[in-house]
This record gives structure tokens, C-alpha cells and sequence, in this order.
């Protein structure tokens, strides 16, 4: 027996159509990413990040933020989740009357903080605050992810310190929670325990949310300890698409349908369809041209219902 408490559900929040997508070449139509949306709630996503307000010029796949937000369908029971990196991009969202939820980036280091926002990371936390304290003066919400939390693409490791500080920060300015970003895919189990633990402590009520890219094909193992260590949502992107387009060699996000079938299987309820997200894979295989990166996207579920049927018959 184990004396780990897991906990009986968990909260996803789908990223697909900002993360999954921004570091992808070809250019999706913004009919696609609607239905993509779409799809995603059919498949039970209930907190969507549905894209990004920054300069188009500088990632080219979230122009057409607006038009996005124009097409969102009216649903009150999904929260909408835009991410902006400074003043400008949360006018931005907020003026689409759309958008439920801002969300905030602060980075651990100072030179991934200027490459991917033109801030030093001291910068980047004022930033964040000021970025959730704006969303709660105009009527909505706001998160923040630290990014690079557990390594730097350009400055290597991080002081578990450093990430503590700014989560610290950040939560004076009353997020909905903050999450820990594994941008670059570097964390192992045992680092991502003892973080989330120790930030968890740290400010609570506040939950913790994780973000993980497979990388290094860590991010499963990394979602489980984070779970274990009291993490309580956790972002996820269909087909395991995703990646950073300012730091080097990033790659996709866990995998919606893989994190669905592992918590599913492992007793923790996560509200997604399997077999919806399954088929949601393939449609978004044939608008991307290419096979997605997600494993139970390929191998299917388990059991298989003609296996089911049998057992049900002996
Ligand atoms: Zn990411």
C-alpha cells in the first residue's frame, strides 16, 4: 500500500488552440481553429486557452486573435482563456467581450524572459500582476504560468528558489492559481515533486496547476508526481501538439487523449470523452497533414469494446 493520497478528479485545461498550434508552420484557418474549439468542448473541455494576443509579426499563428473570439460559441459552463504578455494584449482580449480568463506568462530567467517577451523576469512577474490585476477590474479573471521552471533553454538550471519567489509575487495578486511550466520539457519526476510540494505550501489556497511538454518523453511520468505532490490542474493539448516558438528545440505538450487514458485508468476522473478525443485526433491529423505525436491517439483505448463485450459475457 501506498501512503500517497491521489486525488478522486482532476481539472484539464486544453491548450491546443494556442500552444498546440502557434509553433506549427502552416498557418490554420480560423474556421479550423473554431472547430477545433469546438470539438474540444464536445469532447468535454470545459477551460480552453484559445489563443494568444501578441504581435502577429512575431508568431504569426495567433494573427486572427479577434476573429477567434468573434466565433467562440456561447457557452456560460466554458471558460475562455486568453493569453496576453503586456498592457496592450489585455486590452486586447478584453475589448473582444469574449474572453473569460487572462492569462499571464512570467519566466524564471532573464534571457528566455527577453527572447519570448522583451522582459528581464522581474519584469515579467510585475507584468503578470498587473495583467491579472487588470482582468479582475474589468469583470474577469486571471491565471499565471511560470515559465521555465524547471530549466532555462538558454541559462540551464533553475533555483527552485527563483521559482518559488515569483510564485510568491504573483499570488498577491490573487490568480484564479499559478501554474509551473515545464516549457522546454528538462523536468524529471523526482524535481517536479519536490517543486509543486514546495510551492503548493507556498501558496496555499491557491491551487497549482502544471503544464508539461514531452520533450523528452518525461511528461506523463512529470504529470503523475505532480498529482501526487497536489497539483490540481493540469493543461493538456489534443494530439500532443505544441512547443515554444522562442525556445530552441521545444516540442508538444502532453497529450490530451494520453493524460485522459492514464488518469481515466488510474481511478482519477478528468470529464473527457476518450473515444471523442480519439476521433478529435484524426480530424486535426487531416487539417495539420501529419500524424500527431500523441500515443493512445495511434494505439487507441483499452479495453476495446469487443474485449469489453467478452468480459461481460464470462
Ligand atoms: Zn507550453
Amino acid at each position: 500500500m501506498t501512503d500517497k493520497m491521489y486525488t478522486s478528479s482532476i481539472e484539464m485545461v486544453e491548450v491546443s488552440p494556442r500552444d498546440g498550434l502557434q509553433n506549427e508552420r502552416a498557418i490554420v484557418a480560423t474556421a479550423d481553429k473554431l472547430t477545433l474549439i469546438e470539438q474540444a468542448i464536445a469532447t468535454g473541455a470545459r477551460r480552453i486557452e484559445v489563443t494568444s494576443f501578441v504581435n502577429p509579426k512575431a508568431v504569426p499563428q495567433m494573427a486572427g486573435a479577434e476573429q477567434v473570439c468573434a466565433g467562440l460559441p456561447q457557452r456560460d459552463d466554458v471558460t475562455f482563456i486568453g493569453l496576453v504578455m503586456n498592457p496592450r494584449g489585455a486590452e486586447r482580449a478584453i475589448a473582444t467581450g469574449r474572453i473569460d480568463q487572462l492569462g499571464a506568462v512570467a519566466v524564471t530567467t532573464d534571457r528566455f524572459a527577453m527572447a519570448n517577451q522583451g522582459q528581464t523576469s522581474d519584469g515579467s512577474v510585475e507584468a503578470s500582476k498587473d495583467i491579472i490585476r487588470r482582468a479582475q477590474a474589468a469583470g474577469l479573471t486571471g491565471q499565471a504560468t511560470i515559465a521555465a521552471s524547471f530549466g532555462c533553454p538558454f541559462e540551464g538550471e533553475v533555483a527552485e528558489d527563483r521559482v518559488l519567489a515569483m510564485a510568491e509575487a504573483i499570488a498577491e495578486a490573487d490568480p484564479v492559481e499559478i501554474a509551473l511550466a515545464d516549457t522546454i520539457g528538462v523536468g524529471n519526476p523526482a524535481h517536479v515533486e519536490r517543486l509543486v510540494t514546495r510551492v503548493r505550501d507556498a501558496i496555499a489556497p491557491l491551487p497549482v496547476r502544471v503544464h508539461f511538454h514531452n520533450t523528452r518523453g518525461t511528461g506523463l511520468a512529470n504529470l503523475w508526481a505532480a498529482i501526487g505532490a497536489g497539483a490540481t490542474v493540469v493543461d493538456a493539448s489534443i494530439g500532443g501538439l505544441g512547443g515554444c516558438p522562442f525556445a530552441p528545440g521545444a516540442a508538444g505538450n502532453v497529450a490530451t487523449e494520453d493524460v485522459v487514458y492514464m488518469l481515466e485508468r488510474a481511478g482519477i476522473a478528468t470529464g473527457f470523452d476518450l473515444d471523442l478525443l480519439i476521433e478529435t485526433n484524426r480530424w486535426l491529423a487531416g487539417v495539420m497533414e501529419k500524424q500527431l505525436p500523441a500515443m493512445v491517439g495511434k494505439a487507441g483505448g483499452f479495453p476495446r469494446p469487443e474485449t469489453k463485450r467478452k468480459e461481460e459475457l464470462a
